[in-house]
């Protein structure tokens, strides 16, 4: 493991220096308690900031005033443009903060600077800049009725689109700015007002993202963003009469609980919850160019996606060489501090991420799996685990079942395309999969049979903001990104006019 680190920008170092506060109707509040929490540096298991802790008080302050920006403030007669405006200055505040925002993101999360470089902050600026371009672009309908119990008489009929209200954001830790982009930026565009919730592992981007939508000149109480924990703040968000919607990203187990605390008004939800994504590997593949998708399918952000591609399918005829080349991939990488250019794999997020995994990794030992390469913590200091390559594994195995949320692989081989059909779809999941290929026909019809709410072929982890992403079954309710995001974020009313 490599323990050179590189430099931290002073901003970045004042930033995780001072303590955090919370952002309410324009102001850097403390909470209403005065409690505070520590965020850690999972390469080194060392507290690295302190932030104020938001709960049902806090929640109640900030919905209200995200209701006072909604109804009263001049966000809601703002014209489409100027929203659109703003929402391409923040794009591009995030772009001229690429590198704090990098930073923080690594030291908060631990993953590799150089990734949240390239990644996850200018796919947020992007995000950001897509949904700007719909502001000016929601439109409605002209409808022709034909009443038959008024006979005779004329309409004029249309629909519009008007935000919901209110939304709860509540968002995980394993792309903390990005997910909070996601969420942000269909809300905005479509007029809403927003409370947002980070996780409580990593709080540090969304804050700091705050105080650029200040910058951008975003109206006080539009964003109101409060740090707390799951069980407080975000149960008082979700529980809130005064929120119209709920948009959740997480645990599956937490969205079932949010369906149900949701009920009390009816409020509106969406979730993107787990996956176990399957990665279908034919022998007629690049198989080069398919060993390497499936080793980044799965230890791309240290297997913590929701997308990962955990369960790897491999065609019997190249089931060895695949498994070989994905173990061959997990060996070459260098293990360490994110913040050191020079890895490729940082810590799992916190020490529960870490005993989870390893339970995980245990659990499929006991069960009979086979470790081709990892298995094990790295290390003994910092959240690591080696990248793991499972054969031997049966479909009733807890590892085959459950989202493992670590860099994790099971490679199971096929013998034909009906079987890797079956067995793929042989999950409570149905967030993404992955097919290699050369054959197109074959490609298109999998594509078609695979019940996951994205389809990669000859690639993994690819995202746009024009792409909807979300989940069938249990990976989620709504779509994230694209025009289908936006659908999510808007009312339709029907205006019936008599002429
Ligand atoms: P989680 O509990 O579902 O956390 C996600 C978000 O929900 C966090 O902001 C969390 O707050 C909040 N939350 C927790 N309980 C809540 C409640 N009762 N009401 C409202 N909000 C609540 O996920 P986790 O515990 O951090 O991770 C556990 C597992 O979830 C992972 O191992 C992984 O399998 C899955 N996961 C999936 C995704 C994804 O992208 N789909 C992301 C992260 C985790 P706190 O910060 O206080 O927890
Ligand atoms: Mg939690």
């Amino acid at each position: 493991m490599s323990t050179a680190t590189h430099p931290v920008l002073p901003h970045v170092t004042n930033f995780v220096g001072t303590p955090r506060k919370m952002l309410i109707d324009g102001q850097w509040v403390a909470a209403q308690s005065g409690k505070t929490f520590e965020t850690y540096n999972p390469a080194t298991g060392e507290v690295l900031a302190r932030v104020a802790e938001g709960d049902m008080a806090d929640v109640d302050l900030a919905v209200r005033a995200a209701r006072r920006a909604f109804e009263d403030g001049p966000w809601g007669t703002m014209t489409a443009s100027a929203r659109a405006k703003l929402l391409w200055r923040l794009a591009d505040l995030i772009d001229a903060h690429t590198d704090e925002l990098a930073q923080l993101e690594s030291l908060d999360n631990g993953k590799p600077v150089g990734v949240a470089k390239v990644a996850d902050v200018p796919l947020a600026a992007e995000l950001f800049r897509y949904m700007a371009g719909w502001c000016t672009k929601l439109d409605g309908a002209t409808l022709s009725l034909s009443v038959p119990y008024l006979p005779g008489s004329q309409f004029h009929a249309y629909t519009r689109r008007e935000p919901v209200g209110v939304v709860g954001q509540i968002i995980p830790w394993n792309f903390p700015l990005l997910m909070a982009a996601w969420k942000l930026g269909p809300a905005l565009a479509t007029g809403n007002t927003v409370v947002l919730k980070p996780a409580e592992q990593t709080p540090l981007t969304a804050l700091r993202l705050a105080e650029l939508f200040e910058e951008a000149g975003f109206p006080n109480g539009v964003v109101n963003v409060v740090p707390g924990y799951g069980e407080t703040a975000g149960a008082a968000l979700v529980a809130h009469p005064g929120v119209d919607k709920i948009a959740f990203t997480g645990s599956t187990e937490v969205g079932k609980l949010i369906v149900k605390a949701a009920a009390g008004n009816l409020k509106k939800v969406t979730l993107e919850l787990g996956g176990k994504s399957p990665n279908v590997v034919f022998a007629d593949s690049d198989v080069d160019a398919a060993i390497a998708g499936a080793a980044n399918a799965i230890f791309f952000n240290h297997g913590q996606c929701c997308c990962a591609g955990s369960r790897l399918f491999v065609e019997q005829s190249i089931f060895d060489r695949v498994v070989e080349g994905v173990a061959a991939a997990a060996k070459k990488m260098v293990i360490g501090h994110g913040m050191d250019p020079g890895n490729h794999m940082g810590p799992l997020v916190s020490q529960e991420q870490l005993d989870r995994v390893t339970g995980f990794l245990e659990s499929g030992r006991e069960q009979g799996a086979n470790f081709v390469t990892g298995g094990k913590r790295h290390g003994t200091t910092g959240y690591f685990v080696e990248p793991t390559v499972m054969t031997n594994t049966r479909d009733d195995m807890k590892v085959i079942q459950e989202e493992i949320f670590g860099p994790v692989v099971a490679a199971i081989p096929f013998r034909d395309v009906d079987a890797v059909v079956k067995q793929a779809n042989n999950s409570v999941y149905g967030l993404a999969a992955g097919i290699w290929t050369k054959d197109v026909s074959k490609a298109h019809r999998l594509a078609g049979r695979l019940r996951a709410g994205t389809v990669w072929v000859n690639c993994y982890n690819v995202f746009d903001a024009s792409m909807p992403f979300g989940g069938y079954k249990q990976s989620g309710w709504g779509r994230e990104m694209g025009k289908e995001a936006l659908e999510l974020y808007t009312e339709t009313k029907a205006v019936c006019i008599q002429i």
